[in-house]
């Protein structure tokens, strides 16, 4: 059975740093593709903190259009209601991902808190899960997980270490607001069209 790998996140904007991981996750685990997930409203984070579902899912579209492996799905800012990850994988699984096996891959801070997700226990019918990470994870912090999630479901999560790319997206958005520069921090088209929307900037009282 071939695999797909289903990179969510919210993407506020994607950088080079969830590129590499993804591009890592792709050869590691031998995936047939990787789908860029962006959420469209984030669960756990306040709506008015988050820039709008449309210009992160065009900046996902931008970033990966020279990759012939790399999709976007619109499936997370196409639904109504909070972004739950149980919801998306079992669409993804009725529809363009039929028999195959799912990796869901996030960054390594957001699996250390699967448990308190949405019927997180289904979850792991679903998927194993991906948690990039830089190298020198806390392994004291990732075995913590098992105490939460049992034998069966922590089998099923991988921590991953990529190349160390010391990128995140709350970095960028400081560095546009307070003018500096993000150039080779994200794609270039990305750059453009966060210049383009004005996004993040201190002028930008309406993310949206
Ligand atoms: P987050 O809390 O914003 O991110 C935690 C850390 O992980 C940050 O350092 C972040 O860096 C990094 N990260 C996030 N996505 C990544 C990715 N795909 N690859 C590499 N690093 C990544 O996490 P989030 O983006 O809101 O959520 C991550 C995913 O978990 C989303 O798909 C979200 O929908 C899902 N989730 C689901 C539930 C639920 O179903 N109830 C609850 C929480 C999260 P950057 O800021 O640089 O990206």
């Amino acid at each position: 059975m071939t695999a797909i790998g289903v990179m969510g996140g919210t993407f506020d904007p994607i950088h080079f740093g969830h590129l590499r991981a993804a591009e890592e996750v792709l050869q590691g685990f031998g995936l047939e593709r990787v789908i860029f997930v962006p959420a469209g409203m984030p669960p756990h984070k306040p709506l008015s903190e988050v820039t709008s579902p449309e210009h992160r899912y065009m900046m996902a579209k931008l970033a990966t259009a020279d990759h012939p492996r790399f999709d976007v799905s619109p499936v997370e800012i196409q639904r109504e209601g909070p972004s739950y990850t149980l919801d998306t994988l079992r669409e993804l699984k009725q529809t363009i991902c039929k028999d195959k096996k799912l990796y869901f891959i996030t960054g390594f801070d957001a699996i250390l808190e699967v448990h308190t997700w949405n019927g997180y226990k289904q979850l792991f019918d679903l998927a194993d899960f991906i948690a990039v990470t830089r190298p020198g994870y806390s392994v004291e912090a990732f075995l913590t997980l098992e105490k939460f999630l049992g034998p069966e479901c922590f089998s099923k999560v991988h921590p991953f270490p990529v190349t160390l790319l010391a990128i995140a997206s709350r970095e960028i958005r400081r560095r546009v607001r307070e003018g500096e520069s993000i150039r080779y921090l994200v794609p270039e088209p990305v750059r453009l069209y966060i210049e383009k929307h004005g996004l993040y900037s201190a002028t930008a009282g309406d993310m949206g």
